[in-house]
């Protein structure tokens, strides 16, 4: 079986393609196949991926996988939740992000400051596909009263995971890789999409 992997980001196809490939799936970047990336207007880290995806397997005529992430805040309401990547304009960066979210918490209690990385995963066989494969996973922690570490990216110096002393930034890539909110999304995807696609 021949898939497409719907997203942009050359770090999440290399990390996809490689747990994909293992399944026995050929697994093909969408930049082969699309000229416009899909606009991702859901309310849900679901609806988002499900937009990708099947704009990707639209495109290709293949069948397709997508994530979506970003983190949410407790006493934000859950922002900047699907907003994560964009959260303090449409020019933001890790940075400015980081800076914005430290200002909307201003004053926050650290016994108030919990939030989690989400991850949702989708597969669909076809762009029509009405039972898509979705899992999704959370990664807890809470949100620092500043940067610490340089490693990882986004909000990953704000972040400090529930049991750890440190924050996101400060843990080693291959660390963050096995217990993030996107390694436990495809711990859980997986077996079920190699079941999908052996049956
Ligand atoms: P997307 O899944 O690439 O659309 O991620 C959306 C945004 O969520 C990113 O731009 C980051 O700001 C944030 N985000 C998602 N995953 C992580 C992570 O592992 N660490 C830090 N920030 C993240």
């Amino acid at each position: 079986m021949k898939l497409v992997l719907a997203t942009g980001n050359a770090g999440k196809v290399r990390e996809l393609a490689a747990q994909l490939g293992s399944c026995g799936v050929e697994v093909v970047a969408q930049s082969e196949y699309l000229s416009v990336e899909a606009i991702e207007d859901g309310l849900s880290f679901v609806e988002n991926a499900l937009i990708k995806a099947r704009h990707a397997a639209r495109a290709s005529g293949l069948a397709a996988v997508a994530d979506d992430s970003g983190l949410r805040v407790d006493a934000l309401d859950g922002a900047p939740g699907v907003h994560s990547a964009r959260y303090a304009g449409a020019a933001a960066n890790d940075r400015s992000n980081c800076l914005k979210l430290l200002s909307a918490l201003e004053g926050v209690p650290k016994a108030s400051r919990g939030a989690a990385f989400h991850c949702s995963l989708v597969f669909v066989r076809h762009a029509l596909d009405p039972a898509p494969l979705i899992v999704s996973a959370e990664w807890r922690g809470s949100v620092l009263t500043a940067l610490q570490g340089d490693n990882g990216f986004g909000y990953d110096p704000l972040f400090q995971p529930e049991g750890l002393t440190g924050s996101a930034a400060e843990l080693e890539p291959a660390e963050k890789q096995r217990v993030s909110h996107r390694a436990l999304a495809l711990h859980r995807f997986m077996p079920q999409l190699k079941a999908l696609v052996s049956g």
